[in-house]
């Protein structure tokens, strides 16, 4: 185990961090690697047994094959026991559930400090890595009775809703395989989208056929061209954008699926540029490195808060290569082919 020092710092273990922390062992490079929460923290929130979009070759890290039993997309279990299985394997050291909440430059060094259970430490590194993720906070809604108990960001376990009243708002991926695992569980669902109806090239192929079918045969009440404007206990009223008028939905439970934002806290904190409306850190293509020397971003801590997703697992990987190589002084790896179909 390192001491207070250590050549990197790495802050996020989701998959790409973790992915970071073997190439460094692998190069006998010293590090001392950082989360707020557990390892792939972001994936344990996910409902139980959703599966990934992503092939599991896509999603696999560090050379280790992701097999699952019934050759399907992993599961977030069987991702999450990876990812445990993967840490064990290359005898990772995590020090989860220590929070970094200070960024300073002390000669030529990062000062990281960090709120421990114990209190607050302070530890030393040369190089520092961002793998922070970018889907920290949900996005909010800003309007009366969007915080009451009923009202969620997160799509839990859908036998919650069975035979209940079951509001989703929000018409992508999130809203649309929720609506369709809450139906099958027995819920009695509502979608209310902003748009006129489903916007076919977001949502996945294989869910938008089952939900067209469902919300035409009046299964599912797909309200489009509708947003909600004040939430209580037993309903949601939801505004027609055509003409302004209102109507109330019933509803026992209200999944705002709505997207999430970054917390930037951190880029912020060590003075990275952010660029544009989704805050996306600015960054050298070929190294990964920010304005500020030495700080380096990874994983889908580069997208900021993403309007339109990009920037998946999938599309990360070269992140871990491309840093190796300005860490050690090889040249940059060659630009990966873009996906033909992202997240499949
Ligand atoms: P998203 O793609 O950002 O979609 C957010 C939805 O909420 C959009 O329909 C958006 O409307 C709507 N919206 C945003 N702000 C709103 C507001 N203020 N009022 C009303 N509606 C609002 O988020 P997501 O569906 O959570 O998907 C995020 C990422 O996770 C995607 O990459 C997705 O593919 C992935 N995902 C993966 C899985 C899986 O692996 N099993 C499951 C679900 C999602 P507009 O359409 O008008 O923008």
């Amino acid at each position: 185990m390192a001491g207070d020092r250590a050549d990197v710092g790495i802050i996020g273990a989701g998959p790409i961090g973790l992915e970071l922390a073997i190439a460094l062992k692998k190069h006998g490079i010293d590090y001392l690697h950082f989360d707020a929460k557990q390892i792939g923290y972001t994936i344990s929130w996910y409902a139980p047994q959703t599966r990934f979009f992503s092939s599991n070759e896509r999603i696999a890290i560090a050379g280790v094959p992701l097999d699952v039993p019934d050759q399907n997309k992993a599961t977030r279990e069987q991702y999450l026991a990876y990812l445990r299985t993967v840490a064990k394997l290359f005898d990772l050291d995590v020090r989860t559930y220590e929070p970094v909440s200070g960024i300073d430059r002390v000669g030529g060094e990062f000062l990281l400090t960090t709120n421990a259970r114990g209190g607050k430490r302070t530890y030393r590194v040369g190089k520092l890595v961002l793998a922070t993720g970018g889907t920290d906070h949900p996005r909010k809604l800003n309007i009366p009775g969007e915080d009451l108990p009923h009202v969620s960001a997160y799509f839990q376990d859908p036998h919650e809703y069975f035979q209940r009243d079951l509001l989703i708002i929000g018409g992508k991926n999130s809203a649309v395989e929720a609506a369709l695992r809450s139906h099958h569980a027995g819920a009695c669902v509502t979608i209310s989208y902003r748009r006129e109806k489903l916007p076919e090239k977001s949502i996945k192929y294989w869910l938008m056929p089952e939900i067209t079918h469902l919300i035409d045969a009046g299964r599912i009440a797909g309200h489009y061209a509708t947003q909600p404007v004040a939430i209580t206990p037993t309903h949601v009223t939801l505004r027609k954008l055509a003409d302004g008028s209102t109507f109330d939905v019933r509803a026992d439970f209200v999944l705002k699926l709505i997207g999430y934002e970054q917390d930037n806290t951190l880029l912020k904190l060590a003075g990275v540029k952010l660029l544009g409306d989704c805050g996306a850190p600015a960054y050298d293509d070929r190294t990964m490195e920010t304005n500020v020397p030495g700080l380096y971003v990874a994983g889908t801590a580069v997208g900021g808060t993403q309007d339109k997703y990009t920037v998946f697992i999938e599309n990360c990987h070269v992140h871990v290569d491309r840093i190796m190589a300005a860490l050690t002084g090889a040249a940059p790896p060659p630009a990966p082919v873009p996906l033909a179909r992202p997240e499949s």
